[in-house]
């Protein structure tokens, strides 16, 4: 999921801005979008399912006029989350104005939370963390002296892996959890603008220049007087960023923790190059996200790159298709091989990652098909092996082809003569070159920096039951 805002001092287009910082984070999610443009404390909104370039036409962006400040979402359904109903940003009208709430992630208490706020009696209308973020928020609105320190003391009960832009009738306020899981960075335009991205491509696409990362834990309030920041929350936790947004989520143009995704991508290429070195004549990437990784490899390998698959650039990230048959339906329209490349060559083929399987089996075959004499496969990568809590899709455990074979079955079911991964110790180090001073891994080691939905839910149970006693 990827959130976008903008605040200045004069009303302008900021629904078109959001419109393009949105699109540049498009890759986000895709399952949903919107926008929320706050005119003089009156918020509209817009939001379907869909691409931004489909949801959004010119009459839609012209009917939300004008204004200081807005916010917007893309979505990427997590399962259960999906549909119209839990497109973001979420707005609210409480005893003291309206909200607008955009989230990136998920809450590992999130059930819990919903269960104690229906038991009080609140009603739930989406399946979505920004509901259960509103009533948070708004309970502690109602005993504090402004809205960011109702947000500071929500973050108290908020806990997993998200970031979260609320914008309230004169402010947005800008929220990165504890352990910093998702990226969250701010910029500013050249006409005094301020501009809050996921990622920091989606600052240069609004001629934004970017100033810095939020800090894990920190609170920043955006208003007319300028900012604030609020560090109550900082440094209390480890910093655990997600690598898989080093590895695949993000932007290779984007900068995240001072590294540039591109470099740790390359880096982990030049990594896995050391792994089961082969004999070959050329290194193929999967198009997009195996790109990089594929160029670290040959520069690092000495084999030379090569152009071996075409990608449609106007098709979806496939693993969001829903049903296996789309799914593989759309592998087959999304990618070509380039015969020049690949006939009656040995091919290294790299992908930043292996979940099911379905992907690379197909790949496998057109490049066979083109006349690949060999393809040894290479994951950027290691095996997944572990569902993600903190708001990345990874299939249930059933699914995972890594839980359910070893490498050599692996490697004869997607029909390749090699196989391998990143080695663990491996992928913590891509992003080398930044200031991030650690990682989530918990997909591929099982090692969740917090506790697990599950660990949450059976403390509560058990505390219920105590009381009933
Ligand atoms: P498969 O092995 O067929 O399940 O697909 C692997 C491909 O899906 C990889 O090449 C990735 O580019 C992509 N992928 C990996 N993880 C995710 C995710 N959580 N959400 C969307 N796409 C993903």
């Amino acid at each position: 999921m990827g959130v976008f805002g903008i605040i200045g001092n004069e009303k302008t287009n900021v629904a078109s801005s959001v419109y393009y910082g949105l699109y540049a984070l498009q890759h986000r999610g895709q399952e949903s979008c919107g926008i929320s443009v706050n005119d003089d404390g009156v918020i509209h909104t817009y939001k379907d399912t869909g691409l931004v370039n489909d949801v959004f036409t010119s009459q839609k962006l012209e009917s939300l006029g004008q204004g200081t400040m807005a916010i917007g979402h893309v979505r990427y359904g997590t399962m259960g989350t999906k549909g119209r109903v839990n497109a973001e940003p979420l707005v609210v009208n409480h005893t003291k104005g309206h909200l607008a709430i955009a989230t990136n992630g998920r809450l590992v208490n999130g059930s819990v939370l919903k269960q104690e706020l229906e038991l009080k009696g609140m009603i739930f209308h989406t399946s979505s963390d920004a509901e259960i973020v509103s009533y948070v928020v708004i309970q502690e609105r109602l005993n504090s002296v402004s809205i960011e320190q109702a947000v500071n003391k929500a973050m108290d009960k908020l806990k997993g892996g998200f970031c979260m832009l609320l914008m309230s009738p004169k402010k947005i306020i800008a929220v990165r959890d504890e352990q910093g899981f998702h990226p969250l960075c701010y910029g500013k335009r050249e006409n005094g603008e301020y501009v809050i991205a996921s990622e920091s491509c989606a600052l240069d696409s609004v001629g934004a220049t970017f100033i810095r990362d939020l800090e894990p834990g920190e609170i920043l309030v955006f208003s007319k007087e300028g900012i604030t920041s609020i560090r109550d929350h900082c440094q209390k936790k480890p910093e655990a960023l997600c690598v898989f947004e080093y590895v695949y989520t993000a932007r290779p143009d984007s900068i995240i923790s001072g590294c540039s995704v591109h470099a740790a991508r390359k880096k982990a290429g030049a990594y896995l190059s050391t792994v089961k070195p082969v004999e070959a004549d050329v290194v193929v990437g999967v198009p997009d996200s195996g790109l990089d990784a594929a160029l670290g490899y040959a520069e690092a390998s000495g084999i030379p790159y090569g152009i071996g698959l075409l990608k449609n650039k106007y098709i979806g990230r496939t693993f969001i298709a829903p049903g296996q048959n789309v799914r593989e339906d759309k592998v087959r329209i999304k990618l070509n091989p380039v015969k020049e490349t690949v006939n009656g060559k040995r091919v290294v083929l790299v992908d930043d990652s292996i979940v099911r399987g379905t992907t690379c089996a197909r790949i496998v075959k057109l490049l066979r098909n083109a006349g690949a004499t060999e393809v040894h496969l290479r994951s950027s990568a290691p095996p997944f092996v572990n569902p993600c809590y903190y708001g990345t899709d990874i299939d249930s455990k059933e699914n995972l082809i890594a839980c359910l074979h070893t490498e050599d079955e692996i490697a004869k079911i997607v029909g390749v003569d090699s196989l391998a991964y990143l080695n663990l110790e491996d992928v913590t180090k891509i992003g080398a070159s930044g200031h991030c001073t650690g990682y989530c891994t918990a997909c591929f080691d099982g090692n969740y920096p917090t506790e697990t939905p599950k660990m949450i839910i059976n403390k509560y149970e058990n505390k219920l039951s105590e009381s009933e006693k």
